[in-house]
């Protein structure tokens, strides 16, 4: 696998690899990888002749409150991860590689659909997101970009800013790879102590209870809705952010459940921020 750091590198190695008109897939991350990453290094590699992974812990998308400085890093264990699955050029760029002028004077604004659901309760953050990603797209240049629908907000702008700006790169999403226990695989569940993640799988039985109503007919949003929030309430250490049913693409909040429609949810558990979500087929 090669290992780029530096813009020059990526460039060099991009070229080596595009050698006979090869596709690439890129999968942008910010390391502490795990199934759910892994998971989508294949699904790129469905797509594309050649995957290719970036780690970057963007300081764009966190608010000054947030854990920036604590996000969980090992990037020896990340580089022998992507390794083994395949991966073939790394980029780990440090801020300065990334941000050479300090932060960029000219952003990607998310909009309105940015100020909802996650946004409202992180403001800026998805301006950071799609700052990074538009800069990533623009430095790899890649065929096919990969995204997780753990991600939904995150997924659903960043197609929204491929199609908006013209941007050129097939966006491609892979399902949300889970625990044993349900809980939805993410890098800061290494923050949950003991008796946090052992609550922490009710955001998950929260929303597989609301869809067994849903199998059951039940079609009415503030009943489904209720279903969920009420088995998370029911935790003594999580404090709900939002729940939410909406339309998959649009993510506009739905007044009737349809076949497509995903119920969404952010927790606190604990200090640890969680999201999860599952769409209703
Ligand atoms: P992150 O490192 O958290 O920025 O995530 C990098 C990519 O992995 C994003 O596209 C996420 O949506 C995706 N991802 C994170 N967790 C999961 C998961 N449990 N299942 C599938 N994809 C995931």
């Amino acid at each position: 696998m090669l290992v780029a750091r530096t813009r020059a590198e990526l460039t060099e190695a991009l070229v080596s690899l595009r050698a006979g008109g090869r596709s690439v897939g890129l999968v942008p991350t910010m390391g502490f990888l795990h199934q759910g990453h892994l998971s989508l290094m294949d699904v790129a590699g469905v797509h594309a002749d050649v995957v290719v992974a970036s780690i970057f812990v963007n300081p764009l998308q966190f608010a000054p409150s947030e854990d920036l400085a604590s996000y969980p890093r090992d990037e020896g264990r990340d580089l022998a991860l992507l390794e083994q699955r395949g991966v073939a050029l790394a980029f780990l760029p440090s801020v300065e590689q990334m941000y050479p002028g300090g932060d960029p004077q000219v952003a990607v604004s998310a909009g309105a659909l940015g100020r909802r659901l996650c946004g409202a309760f992180r403001p800026g953050h998805f301006q950071g997101v799609l700052t990074v990603v538009a800069k990533l797209l623009g430095l790899f240049r890649p065929d096919v970009a990969v995204f997780g629908r753990k991600d939904l907000q995150q997924a659903a702008l960043i197609r929204i800013m491929v199609r908006d700006l013209e941007m050129g790169v097939r966006i491609e999403t892979g399902p949300i790879v889970r625990e044993a226990d349900g809980l939805a695989m993410s890098s800061r569940n290494a923050y949950l102590r003991s008796e946090e993640r052992a609550q922490a799988p009710a955001i998950f039985q929260a929303l597989s209870d609301a869809r067994e109503r849903w199998d059951e007919g039940v079609r009415d949003v503030d009943k489904l809705l209720s279903t969920v929030r009420n088995r998370i309430a029911r935790q003594g250490l999580m404090d709900l952010q939002y729940a939410e049913a909406v339309h998959p693409q649009t993510l506009e909040s739905v007044d009737r459940v349809n076949v497509g429609t995903v119920l969404a949810v952010a927790a606190y558990c604990g200090t640890t921020r969680l999201i999860d979500n599952l769409e209703l087929s």
